[in-house]
C-alpha cells in the first residue's frame, strides 16, 4: 500500500519505519529538516517516567521501560545508562516509604533485564556523589537508573533505519492539505495515497484545520531547559518547592541540563524560554545547590512544545499517552513520548493493517 507520513520528528520516523517493515511503500514529508522541532528539545531521557506512577499511568510506564531497554541495546553509541539521585530532605513532599514503593515498582516494570536496581544512599554518600547539593536537612537520596540519549543523533539514526527499509524521505516539503479520500496537497501539486499518517506533533491539529477537517484539541505546553556549567556526573530529580512538579538537573555533554517547565502556549507564539521560566528554573537550582547559579553563568537555553492530549487542568498531570483517530484514510496521531516512539510506530502499523 502507498502510505504518506506527514512529519519528520521521532514519531513520524518510527511510524514510517514500522510501516515500511510491514511491507508498505512509504513516503515521509517533512516541511523543514528531519529532527528539528519537539524531538530535539527533550530532556534527553529514555525513561519510564517515575513520576507518572503517581498518576497511575502503569501501562505507559511499563511500555516506556521496555522501550528504554530497546533503545539502549540497539544504539549503544548514542545512548547511555544514567545514574540519577532523588535527594530527600526533612522538608521533602514525598516520604521515603512512598519513593521506595515507586522505585520498587519502577524496577519491577523494567523486568529482570533492567539496567540496575535502586538503592538508598546516606547523606554522606549522597554528598560524595553530588558535592554541590545543600547538606542542611539532607536525609539521603535514592539512587536509580534511567537512559540518556543524544536526541538529534538518535533520531537521525532512526532516519537511517527508515532509508534502509525503503522509506522515501522528502525534506523541505510542507504538506498544505490532506483529505479523507487520501489526497495530499503540496506546493507543487496533489498526490493520492491509500492512507495518510498525520504525525505532525504540535501541528497535527492545525494541519487538519487548514484542510477543513474536524480536529481534536491538543494541549500545547511549552517546556524549557537551561544549560549551566556541569555539577556532577549524576543526574538529579528534584521536587519543586511548593508544587507536585519535579525538575531534572542532568549531566549532558559536559554541562548541566536543567529543566523543564510547563507553560501553555498558542501554536504561533515563539517557542523559547521566557525570562519567567529562566528565573523559575534558577530558583529551583538555588533551592538545592550551593553556590546558586546566576543568569550570567547561563550557557544556553532551548524550548519545545509538548502536544499533550487535552483534558487535564494541570499540565504536569496531563497524560503522556498517545492516541490514534481515523477520518476516512487519514490517521492522526496525538500525544506520546520520545521513549515510546517505536512502540507507537508498531501499534500504528498494526492499526493500519487492521483498517485495510
Ligand atoms: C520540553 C520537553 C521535554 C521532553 N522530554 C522528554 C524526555 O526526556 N523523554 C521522552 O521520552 N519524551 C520527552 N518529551 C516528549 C517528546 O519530546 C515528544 O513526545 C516527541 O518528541 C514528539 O515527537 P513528534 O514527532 O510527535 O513531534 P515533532 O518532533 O515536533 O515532529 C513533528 C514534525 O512535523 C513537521 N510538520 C509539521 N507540520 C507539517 C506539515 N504541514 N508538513 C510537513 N511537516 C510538518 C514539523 O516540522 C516537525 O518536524 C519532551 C517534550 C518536551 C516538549
Amino acid at each position: 500500500m502507498q502510505i504518506a507520513v506527514v512529519g519528520g520528528g521521532i514519531n513520524g520516523l518510527c511510524s514510517a519505519w514500522q510501516l515500511a517493515l510491514a511491507g508498505h511503500q512509504v513516503t515521509l514529508f517533512e516541511r523543514d529538516q528531519l529532527m528539528q522541532a519537539t524531538s530535539v528539545a527533550s530532556s534527553k531521557l529514555l525513561h519510564g517516567g517515575l513520576r507518572y506512577l503517581e498518576q497511575g499511568e502503569f501501562r505507559l510506564v511499563r511500555e516506556a521501560l521496555q522501550e528504554r531497554r530497546w533503545w539502549l541495546k540497539k544504539a549503544p553509541q548514542l545512548t547511555r545508562r544514567l545514574p540519577i539521585l532523588y535527594p530527600l530532605y526533612q522538608h521533602s513532599q514525598r516520604a521515603r516509604w512512598q519513593l521506595k514503593i515507586g522505585l520498587w515498582l519502577y524496577d519491577s516494570f523494567a523486568g529482570k533485564k533492567g539496567i540496575g536496581r535502586h538503592r538508598w544512599l546516606t547523606a554522606v554518600q549522597t554528598l560524595r556523589c553530588s558535592p554541590q547539593l545543600k547538606a542542611e536537612g539532607l536525609l539521603g537520596a535514592y539512587l536509580f537508573f534511567d537512559g540518556q540519549m543524544d536526541d538529534q543523533k538518535l533520531g537521525l539514526w532512526m532516519a537511517e533505519q527508515c532509508r534502509k527499509a525503503g522509506v522515501n524521505i522528502v525534506e523541505h516539503s510542507p504538506v498544505l492539505k490532506i483529505q479523507p479520500d487520501g489526497e495530499l496537497q503540496l506546493t507543487g501539486g496533489k498526490l493520492k495515497f491509500a492512507s495518510i499518517i498525520n504525525v505532525a506533533g504540535p501541528w497535527s491539529s492545525a494541519l487538519l484545520q487548514q484542510s477543513g477537517l474536524m480536529a481534536a484539541p491538543l494541549d500545547l505546553v511549552r517546556g524549557s531547559h537551561l544549560l549551566l556549567p556541569a555539577i556532577s556526573r549524576y543526574g538529579h530529580m528534584l521536587e519543586v518547592p511548593g508544587e507536585r512538579r519535579i525538575v531534572f538537573a542532568l549531566p549532558y555533554q559536559q554541562q548541566c541540563l536543567l529543566g523543564t517547565t510547563e507553560v501553555r502556549q498558542p501554536l504561533d507564539d515563539p517557542v523559547q524560554c521566557s525570562p519567567a521560566e529562566r528565573d523559575y528554573l534558577l530558583g529551583v537550582y538555588a533551592h538545592y545547590f550551593t553556590p546558586a547559579a546566576t543568569p550570567e553563568q547561563l550557557l544556553g537555553s532551548f524550548a519545545g512544545v509538548r502536544p499533550l492530549l487535552a483534558g487535564s487542568a494541570d499540565a504536569s498531570r496531563a497524560s503522556r499517552e498517545y492516541q490514534f483517530s481515523w477520518q476516512g484514510k487519514i490517521l492522526t496521531v496525538s500525544g506520546g513520548k520520545w521513549t515510546t516512539a517505536r512502540a507507537l510506530g508498531q501499534q500504528l502499523a498494526a492499526e493500519v493493517n487492521r483498517q485495510f
